[in-house]
Formats: structure tokens, C-alpha cells, sequence
């Protein structure tokens, strides 16, 4: 059975980034793309915020550019799922789902998150053309325009206060009559006059036009939920701050995580309880969430496990 020195899950910037630290310290990793070779930021257009790019960057781009970089330096990336993993034992047995099993002296997990959406086919439609999941992200497009944001955690609050210092107008509409946001950030949302709250609100629909491949969103039919009466929001954005859901499924008893399925990593390290076996990226970081804190972490992990090969011979 092939026994690799390095192995890393996932593929996105915290997953490209450990391999390009890994590979340079002659880890020869192998990193399983996943179900999403490039991870979330395939999903969005320009990138504005990673550092070294003065113009932005397509997102699909920089994840093309760091795969480039990671298999410059010897990386072999590979296209598959892990679908199991026995964490009990050095090397971890590993099988990828077309049924390759190997071992694993030291695994990186960058599986990432997944933002959830409403579900709604509106909401589908108008993806990457006015509906995101990220204000950091895509705020800067809506410069002096009216937004909404829905959703009622700390995200949701955090997601509006960013947007009003940009846009014109945001609507926050939340399900219910209490934000779950902590008193902090619901006191920022109630103290920021460009924040509409919509309590007890729901989003119906979604609705735009389209030409094409083009797309252009221009409002939101909401429905108040105790009185019935709708609305339509004439918004041009609409962000969903919902949550997110770290993919873990796999690891789901085998290591350490919070309620939510984070990975729990050790403070100041990406070690998880498991020796050998280390977390980066957004898998383990409900708090950031950004490509460049994503590839922090990488390199971090990349070190981690470099010093633990070479403790543990
Ligand atoms: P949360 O799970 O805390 O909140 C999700 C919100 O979305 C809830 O208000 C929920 O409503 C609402 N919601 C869920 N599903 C739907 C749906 N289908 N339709 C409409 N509304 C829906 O997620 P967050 O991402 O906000 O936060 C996750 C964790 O990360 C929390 O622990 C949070 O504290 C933490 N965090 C901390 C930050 C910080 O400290 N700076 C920043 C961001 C996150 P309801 O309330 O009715 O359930």
C-alpha cells in the first residue's frame, strides 16, 4: 500500500497552501481535491482582498495560480474524495472513494465550509449575479446601493454593519423577533441608521432579470410572518448569512470538535487531539472565514507537520 509522507484533504487556499510549504520541505504531499477542486472561491468572481493582486484577481484564477505554485515544487494533486479515515493508528489508513486505500504519516484536513443558502430556485438562479454569501467579498460591488442581508447571528449583524459603511441601505430581515447575535453586535446593528430591521420576516422570492448569461437582481418579495402583508425590497444585493457548515462529516467521532462540527485545534497551533493529523483553513475557523487567513493556517499546518515527521521517526 502507498504510504504518503504528507496527505492533504481539500483543496482550497489552505489546502494549495500547505502544499506549497510542504512540498519545499520535501514532504512529496499529495493533496485529494475533493468534490470542489479549488474550493470556495471558485464560486466567485474578482477577489479583490488577497494580498499581491493591485488589479483583484478571478477567483478560479488564484486557486489556478496556487495549484500551479503547489505542483511547481513537486506537489501531486489528485482528484478524488477521502471517504474514510482511521484516525487510531499511525499511519492513518485512508480510503478515496474510488476505493484506493493508503497510509498517512501526517494528514492536513482543509475540507472547508459550505455557506448555506434559503433553498429557494430564485436564489439559485441569481447566484454570482446579486445573491452571495459574502459581504467581505462582493460588498464593494454595491457601492451606494440598497442591500439586504438575512439572517439573525452574530454573521448576519457582523455581514450588515460591513455593508452600511459601503451601500446605501440595508434591509436586515431575521425569521424572528430577536437577533441570536451577541449584545455587542446587535447593539452595533440597532446604532447604525442606514440598518432597516425586518423582524418576523421572511424571504418569498428573489427576483431580476436576465438576458442570456446576464443577470441582474432588483429586489426581494418579503412576507411578514405573524401579519401576512408581503413587500417588495428594492435591493440590488442580497447577501445570506445563515451559517455555515464545516465539512466534517467524515471525521464526525474521530476528532475533536465543537457543536456546530468545526475541528477543534490546539490554541496558537493546527494540531488536532489526534497527533499527526492538523486542521487549517475554514474547517477549523468559524471567526475569519478569509482566502488569506485560509492560507495562514496552510502554511502553519505545513510547519506542524514537518516538525512532527521530524520528532516522530
Ligand atoms: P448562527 O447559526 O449563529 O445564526 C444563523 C442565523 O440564521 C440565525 O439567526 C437563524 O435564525 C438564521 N437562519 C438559519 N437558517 C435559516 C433559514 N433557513 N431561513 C432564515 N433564517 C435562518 O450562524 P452565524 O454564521 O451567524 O454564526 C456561527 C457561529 O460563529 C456563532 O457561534 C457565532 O457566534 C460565531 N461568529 C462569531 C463572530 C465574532 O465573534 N465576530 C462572527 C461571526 C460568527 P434563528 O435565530 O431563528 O435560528
Amino acid at each position: 500500500m502507498e504510504t504518503i509522507k504528507c496527505l492533504i484533504i481539500g483543496s482550497g487556499p489552505a489546502g494549495y497552501t500547505a502544499a506549497i510549504y510542504a512540498a519545499r520541505a520535501d514532504l512529496k504531499p499529495v493533496i485529494y481535491e475533493g468534490m470542489q477542486p479549488g474550493g470556495q472561491l471558485t464560486t466567485t468572481t474578482e477577489v479583490d482582498n488577497f494580498p499581491g493582486y493591485p488589479e483583484g484577481i478571478d477567483g478560479p484564477k488564484l486557486m489556478e495560480d496556487l495549484k500551479n505554485q503547489a505542483v511547481r515544487f513537486g506537489t501531486d494533486s489528485r482528484w478524488g474524495m477521502v471517504n474514510h479515515i482511521d484516525t487510531t493508528k499511525r499511519p492513518f489508513k485512508v480510503t478515496i472513494d474510488d476505493g484506493t486505500e493508503l497510509l498517512a504519516e501526517t494528514v492536513i484536513i482543509s475540507t472547508g465550509a459550505t455557506a448555506k443558502y434559503l433553498g429557494l430556485e430564485s436564489e439559485e438562479k441569481f447566484k454570482g449575479g446579486g445573491v452571495s454569501a459574502c459581504a467581505t467579498c462582493d460588498g464593494f460591488f454595491y457601492k451606494g446601493k440598497d442591500v439586504a442581508v438575512v439572517g439573525g447571528g452574530d454573521t448576519a449583524a457582523e455581514e450588515a454593519t460591513y455593508l452600511a459603511n459601503i451601500v446605501r441601505k440595508v434591509y436586515l430581515i431575521h425569521r424572528r423577533d430577536e437577533l441570536r447575535a451577541s449584545k455587542a453586535m446587535v447593539h452595533r446593528v440597532m446604532n447604525t441608521p442606514n440598518i432597516e430591521m425586518l423582524w418576523d420576516t421572511e424571504v418569498k422570492e428573489i427576483v431580476g432579470t436576465e438576458s442570456g448569461f446576464m443577470k441582474a437582481l432588483n429586489g426581494a418579495i418579503v412576507v411578514n410572518r405573524k401579519t401576512g402583508v408581503e413587500r417588495k425590497l428594492d435591493i440590488e444585493g442580497f447577501f445570506v448569512a445563515i451559517g455555515h457548515s464545516p465539512n466534517t462529516e467524515i471525521f464526525k467521532g474521530k476528532l475533536d470538535m465543537d457543536e456546530v462540527g468545526y475541528l477543534i485545534t490546539k490554541p496558537d497551533s493546527t494540531a488536532t487531539n489526534v497527533p499527526g493529523i492538523f486542521a487549517a483553513g475554514d474547517v477549523q475557523d468559524k471567526h475569519y472565514r478569509q482566502a488569506i487567513t485560509a492560507a495562514g493556517t496552510g502554511c502553519m499546518a505545513a510547519i506542524e507537520s514537518e516538525r512532527f515527521l521530524g520528532e516522530n521517526r
